[in-house]
């Protein structure tokens, strides 16, 4: 199968369509209709075979995952996720990969509304790398740089989960028979938090999605906004999953140095505190408060039960 042939069957002839694409796969470039008064919202996010994924995973979970890990970028920032670019390299033709691949990629674009509007097909070292656009009304993009002192600092869902869904497939955990799904789940199948990053561009100060753990990801928060973050540990939202399977202090630490979440963090300031829960109560995710944002510029405060916690970070890095 040549390249043409492949990249039709497997990636423009199926997948959702916008109304607002005036030309997507096909042509040298994709022609899109971005709305008056929105502004565009561009990421990127690679992922590299034995970096973020094992070679023999299940492709239909890297096609999910790419997509959300980048739709997630998108909701961290309040926008609409649009469109899609997919940039594949791979080692060979496997129409059995390739399918899979396909079907879990077009099933969760379609599922956050995305449309595929181009790519790049090479051969190489199996890379996936995905550019996702959005929209979000001009002005209201949420940025990692607004929050101030005194802000209430909250996370979504539970922190730790795909951390132990990694140890899992690792061998390096073991996770009872009734928490296995529920776990592995969390690492192959991450959810966007797309409706709630929208619902909160007049509620929070700032706002990023945790995909290299809670600890580090913080410390971006405080680096662009110029202050420092007191956390207590014992607000840590934890899964029944994460607590049956761990003893107290690996729960903590997977949870603050785990990666691969995709929940939000976010700082609200306190005046608009009182919204979040009423605004927020219909999207059905749990919203924990673990801590406020201080003046100590780059400090980061672990605390719990008014006692300093002592953690010896030793999260992931690329280069060090
Ligand atoms: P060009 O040489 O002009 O860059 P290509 O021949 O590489 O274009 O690709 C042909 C068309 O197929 C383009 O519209 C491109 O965006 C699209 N395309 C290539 N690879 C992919 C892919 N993996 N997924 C989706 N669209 C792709
Ligand atoms: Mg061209």
């Amino acid at each position: 199968m040549g390249e043409f042939e492949l990249i039709y069957r497997y990636f423009a002839s199926s997948g959702a369509k916008r109304s607002d694409t005036t030309i997507g796969v096909g042509d040298d470039g994709a022609v899109l209709q971005v709305r008056d008064g929105y502004d565009l919202i561009v990421t990127t996010d690679t992922m590299v075979s034995g970096t973020h994924f094992f070679p023999d995973d299940d492709p239909r979970a890297l096609g999910h995952k790419l997509v959300a890990v980048n739709v997630s970028d998108l909701a961290a920032m309040g926008a609409e996720p649009a469109w899609l670019s997919l940039a594949l390299t791979l080692p060979s033709v496997d129409e059995n990969w390739l399918s899979a691949f396909a079907a879990g990629l077009h099933e969760t674009a379609e599922y956050y509304n995305c449309q595929l509007i181009g790519g790049d097909t090479t051969r190489g070292p199996l890379s996936l790398t995905m550019v996702a656009k959005g929209i979000v009304p001009r002005g209201k993009a949420i940025s990692r740089s607004g929050a101030k002192v005194g802000d209430y600092i909250y996370v979504t869902g539970t922190l730790g989960d795909a951390a132990l869904g990694l140890r899992l497939c690792q061998g390096l955990h073991e996770v009872s028979k009734k928490h296995q799904t529920h776990i592995l789940q969390r690492f192959h199948y991450p959810a966007a938090r797309v409706a709630l990053g929208q619902a909160l561009r007049n509620i929070a100060s700032s706002a990023m999605d945790l995909s290299d753990g809670l600890y580090s990801d913080i410390q971006h928060i405080m680096a662009r906004s110029n202050v420092g973050a007191s956390i207590d540990i014992n607000k840590l939202p934890l899964s029944q999953a994460l607590k049956d399977s761990c003893d107290s202090t690996t729960a903590i630490q997977l949870a603050l140095s785990g990666g691969e979440d995709y929940e939000l963090l976010f700082t609200v300031p306190e005046a608009r505190r009182g919204s979040l829960d009423v605004l927020l109560s219909p999207y059905g995710i749990p919203l924990s408060c673990i801590g406020r944002i201080t003046g100590a510029a780059g400090k980061l405060e672990l605390k719990q039960a008014e006692q300093q916690y002592t953690y010896q970070h030793n999260g992931f890095k690329h280069f060090s």
